[in-house]
């Protein structure tokens, strides 16, 4: 029997903001344990929650960046549970009204695009983290993350494949990178997932009991635990056994899913309107505003570069795939960069050198102004373009001016016919039984000849007036 696969996910981004969610502590994180706490967020009696304007801002600004609707009146709601890195013994959260419903995001597999449709996103608080490692019998809890802004978003169940699911996640992150609300961090947490999956015989219309796995913190996790996971409720159906709904973890170092806890065991959130809150209500023009904000999102700047500069698709998806990336690109278009030539060296010298020392493009002190005038050099004919590369990672390196290495390391390009001449005579001279096979129809032997000189002059020698100068000596 054929299995389809039914995946929908539930996604938490921890917003770019200052200040917690509902206190004025710092959110900056792998600070000392429990100094940036206070009455509110380590839950004390009596104390009052404020909600933080920018993190609703920012919910609002990553519902109109994924075609949400945005609610004009939510509400927050308290999640009721115990655990120690949950101080207060609830969670405040949304449950019946979110900030924003319906929505999408687009993905491309297998050469065509599909919608993947949105549930919903929310607005919630973060939990501490318990620290199981001390050598006794005992465990400490950090509360600086306790009361962090954390956006949730859910999908509906329309995801068909382990490879759908990773590609959902990667494009969800370069939006929510591009328009600044969540640094996409998925190894310190900032960006986490949780799988929902369930498997079906073809042609079956209800959906199969579901699993929920957790703790997937990289593309290729999302991907292999959803393949282990599917593959074993294919087997427990095939075996004529019965999927238990469960919330499983993935063992990265095992390779495998395993049982944490079954619906039973699930926990009765007894959900109620949080009392110390008072509805959220947001202004239409309060939207309008933050749209007319929103930056160029990366597939409407593919599709712009596609057509405003002539670049193939390839290219263009790349060069989108950071905002900072293609804001230097455009950078050193606008400084008079051929577009082509610029995405070229970027796609190839700038990312090998910056995922060598796994940077971002920010972090170098390489700019567009510099790389356009090493540009310059090529087509004034000043250096050659092999002599260009060592010029670009020197640049790289140092942050140097192109002109100044140039200088500094003689590297000047050889135009001058008269030396260029010299250097010919003498590699013909050192090569006379070569000479002569040329001269008897070895054509193939130019390579060989050009090499020579290249070599001679250390590659500072025109090629092209190489090529003429040699041409003429060795049929003449
Ligand atoms: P729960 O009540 O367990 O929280 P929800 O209906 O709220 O379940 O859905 C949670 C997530 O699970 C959503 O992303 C949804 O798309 C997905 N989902 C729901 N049912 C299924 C299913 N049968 N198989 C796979 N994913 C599902
Ligand atoms: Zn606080
Ligand atoms: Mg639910």
């Amino acid at each position: 029997m054929q299995y389809e696969v039914i995946i929908g996910l539930e996604i938490h981004a921890q917003l770019l903001t200052d200040s917690k969610m509902f206190c004025g502590c710092s959110t900056v994180f792998g600070s000392e344990p429990n100094t940036q706490t206070c009455p509110v967020c380590i839950g004390m009696p009596g104390v009052l929650p404020v909600i933080n304007k920018k993190a609703i801002k920012y919910v609002i600004k990553t519902g109109l960046a994924v075609n949400c609707e945005i609610s004009s009146y939510s509400r927050f709601a308290r999640k009721n549970y115990f655990y120690p890195d949950l101080p207060k013994g609830y969670q405040i959260s949304q449950y019946e009204l979110p900030l924003c419903e319906g929505g999408y995001v687009e993905i491309t597999v297998n050469g065509s695009t599909k919608k993947i449709g949105l549930t919903r996103i929310h607005l919630e608080e973060d939990a501490g983290k318990n620290i199981h490692e001390g050598a006794g019998n005992y465990s400490l809890v950090d509360l600086n993350r306790a009361g962090v802004p954390l956006m949730e978003i859910v999908t509906e169940p329309d995801i068909r494949t382990p490879e759908e699911a990773s590609k959902f996640m990667k494009k969800l992150r370069v939006i929510l990178r591009h328009i600044d609300v969540c640094d996409g961090n998925m190894e310190q947490g900032s960006l986490r997932c949780d799988a929902n999956v369930s498997v079906r015989p073809y042609g079956q219309k209800e959906f199969g009991v579901k699993t929920e796995i957790k703790n997937m913190n990289s593309f290729k996790f999302i991907e292999k635990a959803l393949d282990y996971e599917i593959r074993r409720q294919i087997k427990v159906l095939k075996d004529r056994g019965k999927i238990i709904q469960e919330t499983r973890l993935w063992d990265s170092t095992k390779g495998i899913t395993e049982s944490m806890r079954s619906k039973e065991e699930a926990h009765d959130y007894r959900y109620f309107p949080e009392p110390d809150l008072v509805p959220v209500e947001v202004d239409g023009s309060w939207i309008a505003e933050i749209k007319a904000q929103l930056v160029e999102l990366p597939d409407s700047r593919q599709q712009r570069f596609i057509k405003q500069y002539g670049l193939p698709e390839y290219d263009a998806d790349l060069l989108t795939s950071e905002r900072a990336v293609a804001e230097w690109f455009e950078g050193a278009v606008k400084l008079g960069g051929d577009p082509k030539t610029v995405s070229n060296w970027m796609m190839g010298e700038l990312m090998r050198l910056l995922n060598e020392e796994n940077k971002q493009i920010e972090e170098c002190g390489l700019k567009p102004v510099q790389f356009v005038g090493l540009l310059k050099l090529i087509d004034k004919g000043t250096i050659s373009g092999k002599i260009a590369k060592a010029v670009f990672e020197e640049m790289y390196k140092t942050g140097k001016n192109p002109d100044t290495i140039v200088k500094e390391k003689g590297l000047i390009q050889i135009t001058d016919e008269a030396d260029i001449e010299k250097v010919i005579n003498e590699v013909l001279e050192k090569n006379p039984k070569e000479v002569e096979r040329f001269r008897a129809g070895e054509e193939k032997l130019m390579g060989f000849f050009v090499g020579q000189i290249m070599k001679a002059t250390k590659g500072k020698a025109n090629p092209k007036i190489v090529n003429e100068l040699l041409k003429k000596k060795l049929l003449t």
